[in-house]
């Protein structure tokens, strides 16, 4: 099955065309057919389409909208023989809220639905609707479409683990709790951690980092989310690129008073000027950073800053578990940083956790065990592919619909 996985974001569209067979949607890795992103939607965007193993095509052109943006994927697609027949299109969108606990089709109430999520994601979930809009309109409503979310994975949560100790009602009234996200990048590496160790998903007790420019933890029990560092919204929890993850709330009313800004301003600077950039002043980059760490005291800050969170993290979910079989390392800094993975595992041979240092420093944006033969937790590397889980789960629900 030809399924094309779209990625929306407010200003691109990235996207996969993968073909996935009985085995491999078992597997979870199907096979990677083609590529691309259309960035700075809006105006002036650069395209980038690759099919696999050829070099790719660059364009500059004005593309206006996201409708504009799926258009040009498909005719390109269309373009080249190898690449026509879509059976399916998979679309990633952040927030399912309480509805949307398993990936779902989508037709004309769904998008409804997904209309009225976009308030309580209004940074996220507007894009991932545009997107799938978009398709809906060059392919028609009648290709199969389905929508795999972030939240999902987290929706085993138990009470204790996403309530916010506020008054209840209010909570109730608003929708106010932990919902967690990151639940695809999650997802795969207990799959990827099942495959590396020959494990059945319902064995596995993991805790999972996922370090990019978002960061998050996951604590997994029985293959299942028990506990995840995002909360309400993707702020909460580890320090992350441009985000402060977690802060003491009051400090939002304080800095609206004294910097006579509005609430929204000052959560705006969580977002997009806190975290590794906001503590650097240099960089949200953690390649940059790390060059930087033993010239520059702001970029060491920020590092050490980063690892105390993510190893604070990792700790809490070791008690919240009654202690883990691994850590599992991935995105963007996980899978490439060995600095950062040795500095969040460093003396954690209390709880039976011993990096190999020459593991450690030899995998790079692979997959494998950087621990010692005789560590009792031991920790692993994993190349994240959020896209290989939408179209697996895009390929289950469009073969649960046609049973
Ligand atoms: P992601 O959001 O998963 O794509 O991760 C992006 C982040 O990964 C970038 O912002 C970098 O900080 C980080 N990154 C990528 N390569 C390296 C590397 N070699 N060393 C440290 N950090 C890296």
């Amino acid at each position: 099955m030809k399924i094309l996985v779209i990625n929306c974001g407010s200003s691109t569209l990235k996207f996969q065309l993968v073909e996935t067979t009985a085995d491999s949607a078992s597997m979870g890795r199907p096979h990677k057919l083609a590529r691309g992103l259309v960035d700075r939607i809006g105006g002036p965007a650069s395209c980038h389409f690759e099919v696999a193993g050829s070099t790719p095509v660059e364009n500059r052109l004005t593309v206006d909208d996201h409708e504009k943006a799926v258009a040009l994927v498909i005719q390109w697609l269309n373009s080249m023989p190898e690449l026509r027949s879509i059976d399916a299109v998979g679309h990633r969108i952040v927030h399912g809220g309480d509805q949307f606990t398993t990936a779902a089709w989508i037709d004309d109430r769904m998008v409804e639905s997904l209309d009225s999520l976009c308030e309580l994601a209004p940074l996220h979930n507007p894009a991932g609707v545009s997107g799938i809009r978009a398709a809906r309109k060059v392919l028609g409503s009648t290709m199969p479409m389905v929508a795999a979310f972030d939240t999902s994975f987290h929706h085993t949560l138990p009470e204790t683990a996403r309530t916010y100790a506020i008054p209840r009602e209010i909570a109730q009234k608003h929708g106010i709790r932990r919902y967690g996200f990151h639940g695809l990048a999650h997802q795969y590496s207990v799959m990827c951690y099942g495959q590396l160790t020959a494990m059945p998903p319902e064995q596995i007790n993991i805790v999972t980092l996922h370090l990019g420019n978002g960061c998050s933890a996951c604590a997994i029990r029985g293959g299942t989310s028990v506990d995840t560092s995002m909360g309400f919204t993707p702020l909460e929890g580890l320090v992350m690129g441009t985000r402060s993850g977690d802060i003491d709330p009051a400090v939002v009313p304080f800095l609206a008073r004294k910097e006579e800004v509005s609430a929204d301003e000052v959560e705006n600077w969580l977002n997009k000027r806190s975290g590794l950039l906001g503590l650097s002043g240099i960089s949200n980059d953690m390649r940059e950073l790390t060059a930087a760490y033993n010239q520059d005291p702001r970029a060491r800050l920020a590092v050490d800053v980063f690892c105390y969170h993510a190893r604070k993290y990792l700790g809490a979910y070791l008690a919240a578990l009654g202690g883990a079989d691994a850590v599992v390392f991935s995105g963007g800094i996980g899978e490439n940083s060995p600095l950062v993975r040795a500095k969040i595992c460093a003396d954690m041979g209390w709880c039976g956790l011993r990096l190999d240092s020459a593991a450690n420093d030899a995998l790079i944006g692979s997959d494998g065990c950087i621990a010692q033969p005789r560590s009792a937790v031991k920790a692993y590397v994993v190349h994240t592919d959020e896209e290989s889980i939408i179209a697996r789960e895009t390929a289950r629900v469009l073969t649960e619909r046609t049973k």
